[in-house]
């Protein structure tokens, strides 16, 4: 019912080969104390380097513990809540947003949002915040720059407030997981995580 992408727990995470992730820090949002305090994780980084994978660890252990989860992309999401918005079924739509305990909302930043797409995020977001229930979400975007990724730097500060008032953010720096055997190959030598941003869509 979460929609997980795929099932990959935090046993394949190879903590070794991405050493700014904390592990004392993902084994501590394991124990899933973070949902019963309303906080959110926000995982940032370039493409490749397991945002997708620990967010989906998260949510399976979510699952295991009895909370409900959703997992989806920022564009279906935001794609779902204009299409209901012009279908009359706005409401509804929203409630399946806001009703479980966890939402993942992957690939933050990879499109940019209209006016209508970003209030309509922002909805979202407030209503979560006031209830308390967490949202684990991912970007390849630095919070510095959400503003150029929303419509208007308002709206982008009014989401980053409720998103960051309680939150725990993990900064992944790192190489791209997907790209390290053709590295290894020597098929690429150094890659920069702006073009791969571009290119990545994944
Ligand atoms: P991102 O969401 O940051 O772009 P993903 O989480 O989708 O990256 O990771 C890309 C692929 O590499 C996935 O198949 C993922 O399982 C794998 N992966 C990434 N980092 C690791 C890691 N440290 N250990 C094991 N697998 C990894
Ligand atoms: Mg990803």
């Amino acid at each position: 019912m979460a929609r997980l992408p795929y099932r990959k727990g935090i046993d394949s995470f190879d903590f070794s080969f991405q050493p700014s992730v904390d592990k004392k820090q993902i084994k501590g949002l394991l124990t899933l104390r973070f949902l019963s305090e309303g906080v959110n994780v926000v995982l940032l980084g370039p493409p490749g380097v397991g945002k997708t994978h620990l967010a989906v660890a998260i949510g399976m252990a979510a699952c295991q513990g009895g909370y409900s989860s959703y997992f989806t992309t920022a564009s279906d999401l935001v794609a779902a809540l204009v299409k209901s918005h012009s279908t009359g079924k706005f409401d509804a739509r929203m409630r399946a947003f806001t009703r479980p305990s966890l939402l993942i909302i992957d690939e933050v930043g990879y499109l940019p949002l209209d006016k209508q797409a970003s209030n309509l995020l922002f909805q979202l977001v407030s209503r979560r915040y006031e209830q308390g229930s967490s949202v684990i979400l991912t970007s390849n975007r630095s919070y510095g720059e959400w503003g150029s990724m929303f419509s208007d730097a308002v709206i982008a500060s009014a989401v980053l407030d409720r998103l960051l008032h309680r939150s725990v953010t993990i900064n992944i720096r790192g190489d791209s997981y997907r790209l390290k055997d053709k590295r290894r190959a020597g098929v690429i030598a150094q890659v920069r995580p702006e073009a791969l941003a571009v290119a990545d869509t994944s």
